[in-house]
């Protein structure tokens, strides 16, 4: 494919999830213009025509899941003004390459993790954005706290005074059906409600990070704030 295609098509794919984007709020009852929607890259290196393509279509949000893939394209594309979202597990001995170049670490998984961030914020005088993930599935092979283990790990980072806790970010399991994914978004937004509604100390329970290319719709229905989505915006452009 020539590059000017390869650009005119990821543009298509962009506005038709924007689109879908919409279109599901609506059905949800929500206001679409409040859902953003992070762009994956991460199965693309930093030269793909198809980053710049992103850039086109006004993606200002990315989001990378491992550290060094995350420093090369931010340094690729330091001229750009771009947020970048670290979205996968996250090593504690990697926590202060990567905490300057992003606005939300949205993996937090652990409490050790939550801890090593607060400490190398302080060092730094930074005031990380973290979003706390559940492994709302089960599947042990997915990183998170279980969902009864995050209200008692909040109560815990209360005296963490550098780390804003934004959120939740979780990911449907593996084998999940639509009726499973239903079933486990819903769950995930009762918890982020009911978390709101009490809302522990030094927390704001404002971004809810959910759906992924082949269940995003569900998710925005269900009330996304932020979905991650890669494969979709590529789609025939390969
Ligand atoms: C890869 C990834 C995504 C995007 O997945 P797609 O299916 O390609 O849309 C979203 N969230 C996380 C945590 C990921 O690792």
């Amino acid at each position: 494919m020539n590059h000017r295609n390869i650009i005119n098509r990821v543009q298509e794919n962009v506005e038709r999830v924007r689109r879908r984007i919409a279109e599901a709020a609506l059905r949800g009852g929500r206001d679409g213009r409040n859902i953003r929607m992070v762009a994956v890259t991460k199965y693309l290196l930093p030269d793909d025509p198809r980053i710049e393509a992103l850039f086109k279509a006004g993606c200002d949000e990315l989001g990378e899941s491992r550290p060094q893939h995350l420093i090369s394209k931010v340094e690729a594309f330091s001229d750009q003004p771009i947020q970048w979202h670290m979205i996968g597990h996250l090593q504690r001995n990697k926590v202060r390459k990567v905490l300057p170049l992003v606005s939300t670490i949205q993996s937090v998984d652990s409490l050790r993790l939550a801890r090593a961030i607060d400490r190398i914020a302080r060092e730094e005088s930074l005031r990380p954005h973290v979003l706390l993930e559940v492994n709302i599935s089960g599947d042990s092979a997915k990183h998170g706290f279980a969902p009864s283990e995050i209200r008692p790990a909040l109560d815990e980072m209360a005296d963490l005074s550098t780390v804003r806790v934004r959120g939740l970010m979780a990911m449907a399991g593996l084998q999940a059906d639509q009726e499973t994914t239903r079933e486990q978004f819903t769950r995930l937004r009762d918890l982020f409600d009911s978390l709101r509604e009490d809302l522990p100390e030094n927390v704001e329970m404002e971004e809810l990070s959910m759906g992924m290319s082949r269940d995003f719709e569900i998710a925005v229905e269900l009330g996304a704030t932020i979905v991650r989505i890669g494969t979709v915006l590529f789609e025939g452009t390969e």
